[in-house]
């Protein structure tokens, strides 16, 4: 029953049978943790042949480099070729390179604001004076790089064909906005895979900062769970047609599909960015980890292995997220006091509760041992305007885990939820 249209002495009956119920699994000590989208150790052994690979005679690239040894780079050629498919970068445009893209994410803006970008004439200045839009409910950990790097980050809200468009657009005119982060596919958290309409006029559209930059990150580019693909137009094919072929930086990584702390990253732009980059970085490395490059082609020699494997994760993690959606339903379906998304792959589901309600439900989850992302951390500098998001994260728990992790939070957003409406009403809860 919709809770909003009870009446206050309904919500008071309800709010005493609540707590009572809070109490009790209070006194169950559950230690829970629904917080990051870590693969779960099922998911880690569908690669756990990379620990005996490349093998003790195998060290020798396709080109015949010695992976062992200094140098290299771009990554190895084979490795690139897989990925290049996947991410939709020619293949000489792609460079493989360490295990993290967040760090390669955090290197291009330092690099900016350090030595600026390529059709730039100056770093990016700081402190206020350079800005960045942000899709939001997004990725906490882009925003915390701006927030380090002092750049002003600008929510723009997230729809189910990605950013708002006629937003971006009217924001761009400002010279000071110069970039953009964007996780197009299987978006982290609203699981929202940009549509082609809004890949065309993020690569066709007029900036103001002639040194503006896509940050695309897609981190979920292979990662569907039902079973469906759901396709993302090619970003930096439209950037190079409509005039802008240094605008898109792409980011990718293994993180997800093999070891979460021991993949390949994956920067992927245009020629001259690429250059860029590699001249940045050629004064911090050598090479990469060329060992670990090999045994990831021997895992996953090619585009059709890797989608295979895919699919061996997607079997883990498909129940997974059926359990979620079904014990959301079954206690806040009707209620009017939740809504929230029904991924089709990534790994988050995006939790909306009543507006002013969200860190109330993440501090009655954790009295009960429950760990949720802390409320607001899907926005700039952790503030939610409205208090209403919550990112769930069904990857990591085994199923009884998640079945009692994301029970005891349904139980907290209803309580949450006739608290608020209580106190809206005028009636002291
Ligand atoms: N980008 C997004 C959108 C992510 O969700 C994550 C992992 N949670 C990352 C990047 C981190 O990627 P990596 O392990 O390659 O640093």
């Amino acid at each position: 029953m919709d809770l909003t249209a009870r009446t206050p002495a309904e919500l008071s009956d309800r709010l005493t049978a609540l707590r009572a119920e809070h109490q009790r699994l209070k006194g169950r000590g559950l230690r829970l943790d629904l917080t990051r989208g870590k693969p779960a150790a099922e998911q880690l052994a569908l690669s756990s042949a990379l620990l005996g690979l490349p093998g003790l005679d195998d060290h020798t690239a396709a080109d015949g480099t010695d992976c062992r040894n200094y140098g290299g780079l771009r990554g190895l050629p084979e490795l690139r070729a897989t990925f290049a498919a996947l991410l939709q970068v020619p293949a000489e445009q792609l460079v493989a390179l360490g295990n993290s893209s967040l760090e390669l994410m955090y290197e291009c803006l330092v690099d900016a604001v350090l030595f600026g970008v390529v059709g730039g004439d100056a770093p990016w200045p700081r402190e206020g004076r350079t800005a960045v839009l942000c899709p939001v409910p997004g990725y906490d950990r882009h925003f915390a790089i701006c927030e380090k790097l002092g750049i002003d980050m600008i929510p723009v809200p997230m729809t189910h064909t990605g950013p708002d468009m006629d937003e971006v657009e009217r924001l761009v005119a400002d010279e000071r906005v110069k970039g953009i982060w964007c996780v197009p596919k299987y978006s982290n958290p609203t699981a929202a895979t940009y549509s082609a309409e809004t890949v065309r006029r993020l690569a066709a559209m007029e900036t103001a900062a002639p040194d503006f930059r896509i940050f695309w990150d897609n981190a979920y580019a292979v990662h569907q769970v039902a079973g469906v693909d759901e396709p993302l137009a090619d970003i930096l094919g439209l950037s190079v047609e409509h005039g802008h072929p240094d605008r898109v930086f792409v980011f990718g990584s293994t993180s997800k599909i093999t070891a979460a702390g021991s993949g390949v990253a994956f920067f992927g732009s245009s020629p001259a960015n690429v250059a860029w980059l590699l001249g940045h970085l050629a004064k911090r490395t050598i090479g990469p980890d060329k060992v670990n490059q090999l045994r990831h082609a021997r895992l996953l020699p090619d585009a059709p292995a890797v989608h295979a494997h895919m699919a061996r994760h997607a079997a883990v993690l498909q129940p997974k997220f059926e359990l979620v959606d079904a014990l959301l339903e079954k206690r806040l379906g009707g209620t009017g006091a939740a809504s929230w998304t029904r991924p089709r792959g990534g790994y988050f589901v995006s939790l909306d509760v009543l507006d002013g309600c969200a860190a109330r439900v993440v501090e009655l989850a954790a009295d009960a041992g429950v760990a949720l992302t802390p409320a607001g951390a899907t926005f700039p500098y952790g503030k939610d305007p409205r208090d209403r998001n919550i990112r769930l994260a069904p990857s990591y728990p085994d199923p009884d885990e998640l079945r009692d992790a994301v029970e005891a939070l349904t139980l907290c957003v209803e309580l949450a939820s006739v608290e608020h409406l209580l106190a809206a009403a005028g009636t002291p809860a």
